[in-house]
């Protein structure tokens, strides 16, 4: 629903991320008519699932009647070498907290929190749809027009062909910085660029109960890579959503020659040598998204007619978590801004720039060397963070219009100052690298690396089931596979591959899928996986395999002839005497494929 909002000049929010939308949102409260550009989110993976305590606080406020795609996180925790850092965020059980929060003129949340931003962007956008003061453009700004002289932007020609007359612009572009580019506003870069890889895990659809939530699933879990321990260097996150996962990693720019692909397999690696694993209850992943990042400020963050909007005015290391938290703070300001562009332009500039510092103390977690991450070393730098945090809440409470928020947060950002309070916050605990998430969290259930060995098992049927390339089995199996068939062997993946191709052609075009999958360890820690056939409309009687792996990858596999029948009829015999050939063949043309120029 849209009103005939024809005539004069009104605010305009360039782009429709979860920043233009809160905007929009703070505008529709207050009964604003205003444009929003942009279209609506995609089902890609997304960033900034992971808030601080002033996002975390904020997100009622915007995102209140949505719960069903937020949840809590208790804690964040950095696995650093030999040793866990762990901040807790229950910060409403303290009296004294609950007591310096109500100072503050808010209230103490029982948490912070992560946010499933796929399903979160997506109904704020039709929110937005569905309010008669926005008026939205499913199109792109291609033009900025700005008068240079009085820093103001004049019109925006849209990918439609329209010419846009706003009164105001919130440049909501994010690291795209539309509006600010046009104004040729100075930019500072901050940090090495960055390579980022991330991706969601889903739940087998097969089998839903498999994605049972572990301890570590109320907490953000961080952890920094060592080329010597993990073969890079780098900065993952496993952050838990409420219907699944989200795992990324940062690294420096040329600094590594691996894929995307293997980057996150280091990661996975990385996180089961901790004794934290995910793939087994989380199998299915979606795709892998790939970003090149700078970090960035802006010298101003408001002028004449417009504003940057939370990231769009600037970015500092997503360790701190603090991206969405000023895209609420820049939604929270809006009304402020159209009503006095330049005195509460300046407030917020004030109150965003303080978050830049917040920078600086991350670099100490992403760079030292192992050797430096003894436990004083962790606890000076926690303490450093949080209390960047902590002084921004006091300093968003001295411009609060009431008198005791004001007084509160002045003294409490004095006592964070000269640390008078907030050290010490975080503890960390020591262990063996294969029991820090145990003696973090307790027990993560008795068998993970069977699990580990389940979802690859798992993985493997998606592979027979066509759902995943055939490629995908080069790292699911090892590359000399024996597999038993009644009285015949095959030895070696390409055999293996060969078979799968040559069942798919018995199929026929109907194709063949593999559905019903089920898959449970036996006590010599080898792993069956049931499950029957469909094609053509037919669905077999069960079927089932068993796998023995090792170090995460199938060495041996156990099928027999009666698993094939629904495919092969009274063809089974015969097709698995032609099995040392498909072997031959199997190789012969992997050969071929590996040196052919193509790759
Ligand atoms: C590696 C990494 C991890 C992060 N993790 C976190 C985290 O855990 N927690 C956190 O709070 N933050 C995090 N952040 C930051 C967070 O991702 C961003 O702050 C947040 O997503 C910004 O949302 P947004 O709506 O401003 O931007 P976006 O989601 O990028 O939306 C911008 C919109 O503007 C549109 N647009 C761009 N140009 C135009 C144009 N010319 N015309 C019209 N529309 C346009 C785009 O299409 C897009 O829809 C992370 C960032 C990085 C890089």
């Amino acid at each position: 629903m849209s009103a005939d909002l024809s005539g004069s000049p009104r605010p305009v929010i360039v782009g429709s991320g979860l920043t233009g939308l809160a905007i929009s949102h703070s505008l529709s409260m207050a009964s604003i008519p205003h444009v929003l550009i942009g279209g609506p989110p995609d089902a890609r993976p997304r960033l900034g699932e992971s808030l601080n305590l002033e996002g975390s606080l904020l997100l009622d406020e915007f995102c209140g009647e949505f719960g069903r795609f937020i949840g809590p996180k208790e804690a964040g925790v950095l696995y650093m070498g030999d040793h866990v850092l762990r901040c807790d965020f229950d910060i409403a059980r303290k009296l004294a907290s609950r007591a310096y929060f109500r100072l503050l003129g808010t209230a103490a949340i029982p948490a912070f929190f992560h946010i499933d931003r796929l399903g979160l962007d997506a109904a704020m956008y039709e929110r937005a749809s569905a309010s008669p003061w926005c008026q939205m453009i499913d199109a792109a700004v291609e033009r900025v027009a700005v008068d240079p002289i009085a820093a103001r932007v004049e019109a925006l020609d849209l990918s439609d062909g329209t010419r846009v007359t706003p009164s105001y612009v919130f440049d909501a572009t994010n690291h795209r910085r539309t509006v600010a580019k046009a104004l040729g506003l100075e930019v500072e870069t901050v940090g090495a660029p960055q390579r980022v890889a991330y991706t969601h895990y889903h739940p087998s659809p097969h089998d839903r109960s498999s994605a049972s939530r572990s301890p570590c699933d109320w907490t953000t879990n961080l952890l920094r890579l060592y080329r010597e321990t993990d073969g890079v260097d780098a900065m993952a996150w496993y952050i838990p959503l409420p219907d699944y996962i989200s795992v990324g990693v940062s690294v420096d720019e040329d600094t590594t020659e691996l894929s995307d692909e293997d980057l996150l397999e280091s990661v996975r690696a990385a996180y089961a040598s901790r004794g934290l694993t995910y793939r087994s209850r989380y199998p299915v992943p979606a795709p892998v998204m790939s970003l090149h990042h700078r970090y960035f400020a802006h010298h101003r963050a408001y002028g004449a007619n417009w504003m940057l909007a939370g990231g769009t005015y600037a970015s500092v290391w997503w360790l701190a978590g603090a991206g969405v938290g000023t895209s609420f703070a820049a939604a929270r300001m809006a009304t402020k801004l159209l009503a006095d562009p330049l005195g509460a332009g300046r407030t917020y500039q004030d109150y965003l720039a303080d978050l830049l510092p917040i920078h600086a103390t991350f670099d100490w977690f992403v760079y030292s060397r192992l050797e430096e991450a003894t436990p004083e070393a962790l606890s000076r730098q926690s303490d450093r963070f949080v209390r960047t945090n902590v002084s921004r809440l006091a300093h968003a409470a001295r411009i609060d219009p009431r008198p005791v928020p004001r007084a509160a947060g002045a003294l409490m950002g004095w006592l964070v100052r000269n640390e008078i309070i907030m050290g010490g916050y975080c503890r960390v605990l020591s262990a063996a690298r294969s029991k820090q998430t145990e003696t973090m969290f307790g027990p993560m259930g008795a068998s993970d690396s069977v699990q580990e060995d389940e979802a690859t098992v798992t993985c493997l049927a998606e592979v027979i089931a066509g759902r995943r390339p055939l490629t995908d089995a080069d790292h699911l199996l090892d590359r000399r596979v024996v597999a038993h068939l009644d009285g015949f062997n095959a030895r070696g993946r390409p055999a293996w591959q060969s078979w799968v191709e040559m069942l798919r052609r018995r199929a026929g075009p109907e194709g063949l899928d593999l559905v019903d999958l089920r898959t449970y360890p036996l006590p010599d820690g080898r792993v069956v996986m049931t499950g029957s056939w469909r094609s053509g409309g037919r669905v077999s009687e069960e079927v089932s395999a068993t796998y023995r792996l090792v170090g995460g990858r199938i060495v041996e596999i156990w099928t027999s002839r009666s698993n094939y029948e629904h495919t092969l009829g009274q063809r089974t015999r015969s097709s698995l005497r032609m099995l040392p050939t498909l072997a031959g063949v199997g190789m012969a043309s992997r050969l071929r494929r590996r040196s052919s120029p193509a790759g």
